[in-house]
């Protein structure tokens, strides 16, 4: 980082801010200039509060002169993150368009799960998703089946070879979730939950962290490098809508433009969940096309087998035919979309 100085700060002030940097293990380097110094000072930024700096004697500026977030970034790692899983399936990089797809919740009967996992499936999906613990707004409303649910989804992964991604909501959980589980999910309420990040960061399957629900791409990604931090390198991101001002027809509003943003910024993979986006069904086949353009990784999708019956998200969960009709187009669109010159701006992304 590059401290200022003020115009008029002494020779002393100047020394003592040096001095304090240089204990905390920071190389200093002085640039005495005819108006200003400036001080350079090289180090791990973490062992100094900012705003402890920025208020001693004669600091007039603190200049960060690195994107603060050194893991997620693409400055410190250049190559994309490709996440692989046991069965060829991999996400990020060069590696095909996933989709991830299933109930909101999952549900008391195991062979209606089994009903959607085989459609899943037999469209060319890749992972089944369902959640077991939700994070709902009311207190009323299903809470899910907890680990029940989570051997629901064991045993539709044995049947049906779908990898399996579900929610952890709280830290000491997460060893429980990660036993069932081929991805950890962490949903939008808990972005900037950092005992949880911390937790799924310290254990070694891959983590989807889903964007905060008014969160900036920059508090995004150093919740990310909470779990990269950890020594979990495995880091998805999802974008699933933000809060705007308006939600009479849309539940939220999709940002697809962070993805390019995030691809730019970022190495680690992006999926965009059109589902907890828009929160109506018919506005989500269009979103799943509109992720293939915007460079996403992948999509996630909830699909219900009556979606009318639901216990949560029913209004935005595809019905199986149409789940099985937006994977036919989606074929054909990812197949344009690599076929597509893509800008030189995008590539040197
Ligand atoms: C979910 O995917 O089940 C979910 C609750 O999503 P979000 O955290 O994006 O609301
Ligand atoms: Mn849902």
């Amino acid at each position: 980082m590059i401290i200022v100085m003020k115009a008029t700060a002494t020779e002393n002030q100047i020394e003592t801010v040096a001095k304090r940097l240089q204990d905390l293990g920071f190389k200093t380097i002085l640039n005495r200039g005819d108006v200003m110094t400036v001080i350079a000072a090289i180090g791990d930024k973490r062992l100094i509060e900012t705003e402890s700096l920025e208020s001693m004697e004669g600091v007039k500026q603190i200049l960060p002169i690195q994107e603060p977030f050194k893991m997620a970034g693409r400055e410190a790692h250049p190559q994309d993150t490709v996440i692989r899983f046991n069965n060829g399936v991999s996400i990020g990089g060069n590696s095909n368009f996933v989709v991830m797809a299933g109930p909101c919740s999952i549900e008391s009967d195991p062979n209606l799960l089994f009903q959607i996992a085989d459609t899943v499936k037999a469209s060319g999906a890749q992972f089944l998703r369902g959640g077991a613990f939700k994070p709902r707004t009311s207190p009323y409303d299903f809470q899910g089946l907890e680990e029940e649910g989570l051997k629901q989804l064991a045993a539709a992964r044995e049947r049906t070879g779908l990898l399996v991604i579900t929610e952890v909501m709280d830290s000491q959980e997460v060893p429980l979730v990660a036993e069932y589980s081929d991805i950890l999910q962490v949903g939008t309420r808990n972005m900037q939950n950092f005992k949880l990040l911390k937790a799924v960061g310290r254990q070694n399957k891959p983590v989807m962290l889903k964007r905060g629900l008014s969160a900036t791409v920059r508090e995004f990604l150093l919740a990310a490098e909470h779990i990269l931090y950890q020594g979990n390198e495995q880091v998805i991101l999802c974008e699933r809508g933000i809060r705007g001002y308006d939600n009479t027809f849309t539940r939220n509003v999709l940002d697809l433009a962070i993805v390019p943003v995030l691809k730019r910024t970022s190495h680690l993979p992006v999926i965009v969940d059109p589902s907890h986006a828009t929160g109506h069904r018919y506005l989500v086949p269009p979103m799943v096309n509109a992720s293939v353009f915007s460079g996403a990784d992948g999509v996630m999708m909830e699909v219900h087998y009556d979606p009318d019956k639901a216990l949560s998200d029913g209004a935005q969960s595809l019905t199986l035919d149409q789940f099985k009709a937006v994977m036919e187009n989606l074929n054909k669109v990812t197949a344009f979309y690599k076929e597509l010159k893509q800008p030189e701006c995008l590539i040197n992304a």
